[in-house]
């Protein structure tokens, strides 16, 4: 059957008395160019062991078992299980494992699932948990790529660089694990049901971390201070942040080589970096 027929999607769903949860960010496919382009963009091919989360009823999971060696698929709602068993019933690659990709043990079913297969994860994201899922993946460091379809605004973010105004602690989270590429836009036309913002395609390619990060629980503390006060001034920022005087803090900002009125959102790694550096020979 094809899987982004609207009117054959319509049928399966109503034979299976199945009906979309908001809340798991169910939109499904309807394009078929969309999974296609998505599989093709993971790099996927024989010796890949594809991580899919939420197959939904399987057009991105079909197109991958085309590609890679072994697909497995995590699906958090139970409703969807019987519809996979008969979409995916001509794949013997595939392997769809009920529940929530939140709570798995990612290195067990990497060593399980993909045992001598280059692993990588390719999804349609629920939108609910792109960025918890996404900094798992990075944290987990078991992936070779990572290529996701999220909400547009969220992948500029991914890709954002400093200075510009989609850059956050998240841009600079997923640079310290990844080399981040946007790829391509996807309409909300393309979905059932559409949802209410554009979506687009990111790849993650992690890399070892910057060798100027040495302490990095510190220099996440750093990043996350040095944005959330997002208007105001660097040192106010981490003024908030840390249990130091002003005084003190504007000697480290001085003596990272930066501007005493700077914004955290101009900083990079390396200078957020240094900064990390100082605070942390004064903490100690
Ligand atoms: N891949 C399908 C497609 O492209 O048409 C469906 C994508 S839909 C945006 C997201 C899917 O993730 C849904 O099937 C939903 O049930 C599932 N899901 C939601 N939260 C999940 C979780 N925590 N773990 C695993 N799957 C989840």
């Amino acid at each position: 059957m094809e899987l982004c027929n609207i009117h054959e999607i319509k049928a399966l769903l109503a034979r299976h008395g199945f009906h979309f949860s908001k809340s798991l960010g169910q939109n499904f496919l309807i394009e078929d160019w969309v999974p296609r382009d998505i599989a093709v963009a993971s790099r996927a091919g024989p010796g890949s062991g594809v991580l899919e989360i939420g197959p939904g009823i399987g057009p991105l999971t079909v197109e991958l078992a085309r590609r890679a060696s072994r697909v497995a698929a995590v699906e958090l709602d139970r409703d969807l299980l019987p519809i996979l068993a008969e979409t995916l019933s001509g794949f013997d690659n595939v392997t769809v494992i009920p529940g929530d990709v939140m709570k798995l043990d990612l290195p067990s079913l990497v060593a399980e699932q993909f045992s001598g297969l280059t692993p990588m994860v390719s999804a349609n994201l629920p939108y609910n948990i792109t960025t918890p899922v996404i900094t798992l993946l990075l944290e987990s460091g078991l992936f070779s790529t990572v290529t996701v379809m999220i909400q547009k605004e969220v992948a500029q973010r991914i890709c954002a660089g400093p200075g510009s105004k989609d850059y956050g602690a998240f841009s600079v989270l997923c640079r310290y694990y990844a080399e981040t590429q946007l790829l391509f836009e996807v309409p909300r036309e393309c979905f059932l049901p559409a949802p209410k913002v554009t979506s687009a395609v990111v790849r993650l390619n992690p890399c070892p971390p910057p060798s100027e990060v040495r302490d990095k629980e510190l220099f996440f503390r750093v990043v996350r201070g040095a944005f959330g006060l997002r208007r105001k001034t660097l040192l106010n920022a981490l003024a908030a942040a840390f249990p130091l005087s002003k005084e003190i803090l504007a000697g480290c900002i001085a003596r990272a080589g930066l501007p005493s009125d700077i914004r955290g959102e101009r900083l990079g790694i390396p200078e957020f970096a240094l900064l990390a550096e100082e605070i942390g020979s004064v903490c100690e």
